[in-house]
């Protein structure tokens, strides 16, 4: 088959490679669509431990059923071949307290498809069943390949908690801030402003109704104080990650508001504590999300709740590398690029 093999910092290539054979518990899928993800942009760039190459990268993904191991029709009855699904790239072991606890995404055990074994960037990805979601009739598995980053964005807004009629702040309008507004919206909120430098992403989500901060031109902080007659958002989402990003979180929101922590673009980074303490602020980290979550997100995907169109950009998984590149240096008004690896 062939396949996207990240060999080396910035170096992506289509090799021919052996296609995988399920075990038993296992599928095997062929890909419609696999999506590039924000973490895999830092793991090409060769900045992330959890990827070592050479590695094919892809947890974004949909696409048909062409295999079944021999024991999944015993303990997954609902999957058939040639029936199009999406697949919870985070493997999880079942055992452990937190998998208990249904918070199966912080298990000590955890693997992810795309980092720890062979992802969706060819045109076939074996996966365990178990973590295998049919998409529900109708759907396109252009949608469905979106479940992924929609799932983060559904575990933010569980975090974010009762923001009805609350005025809330995101930083970063990459996809995870784009998703993670509509969910806010969905859920009530009344005001999201939105803080982006780059002015195409800054105008991808005015066009979904956020409130627009051009962070380069004017202050984030400031903005949002005095928009909020200087009390500040009851919630805010930092999914850029940086020192600046985290910061200025803190000072945008209010006394007993809760920041929710998901950009990963700085491992640490100082934070001004002594003014969440005197604001009594709760922060909280957002990892993925839980099974839940992603069925939630196929849901939301499927009642039309949540999109990411009309920046949505498919190519031919042979043009994956240039993508890669394109995607560091000047997106533009792409927000999402899914990689085709069979022709239409
Ligand atoms: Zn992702
Ligand atoms: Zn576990």
């Amino acid at each position: 088959m062939k396949a996207l093999v990240w060999e080396a910092a910035r170096t992506m290539t289509l090799r021919e490679e052996p296609a995988p054979a399920a075990a038993a518990d296992e599928i095997v899928l062929r890909v419609a669509y696999a999506g590039i993800c924000g973490s895999e942009l830092s793991g090409y760039l060769g900045h992330n431990a959890l990827r070592q190459p050479p590695l094919i990268m892809g947890h974004e993904f949909a696409g048909e059923i062409v295999e079944l191991g021999a024991l999944v029709p015993e303990f997954k009855p609902n999957l058939t071949t040639g029936s199009l699904v999406t697949v919870n790239p985070l493997w999880y072991c079942g055992d452990c307290e937190f998998c208990a606890a249904g918070l199966n995404q912080l298990c000590g055990n955890r693997r992810l498809i795309g980092a720890n074994r062979p992802g969706a960037f060819a045109e076939y990805v074996c996966a365990p069943a178990k973590l295998a979601l049919p998409l529900p009739d109708g759907m396109d598995a252009r949608i469905g390949a979106l479940t992924e980053p929609v799932g983060c964005a559904v575990r933010i807004g569980e975090l974010a908690g009762d923001v009805a009629d609350a005025d809330c702040l995101i930083i970063g309008a990459g996809p995870i801030g784009l998703l993670s507004l509509q969910m806010l919206q969905y859920q009530g909120a009344a005001r999201v402003f939105i803080a982006e430098i780059d002015a195409a992403r800054l105008a991808m989500g005015e066009a979904l109704g956020g409130i627009p901060i051009q962070a380069s031109a004017l202050d984030t902080v400031e903005m949002v104080r005095e928009a909020t007659d200087g009390a500040g958002v009851a919630v805010s989402l930092d999914a850029v990650g940086s020192a600046l990003t985290r910061e200025q979180c803190v000072a945008a929101t209010k006394a007993s508001g809760r920041l929710i922590l998901s950009g990963l673009h700085e491992e640490s980074s100082a934070m001004p504590v002594a003014a969440m303490i005197r604001s009594e602020i709760t922060a909280v980290g957002s990892f993925a999300y839980t099974p839940a979550n992603f069925a939630r997100a196929l849901e939301l995907l499927a009642a039309g709740a949540i999109r990411l169109d009309p920046w949505v950009h498919e190519a031919p998984l042979d043009e994956g590398g240039t993508w890669f590149e394109r995607l560091i240096e000047a997106p533009g008004d792409v927000s999402k690029v899914l990689l085709r690896p069979t022709p239409l």
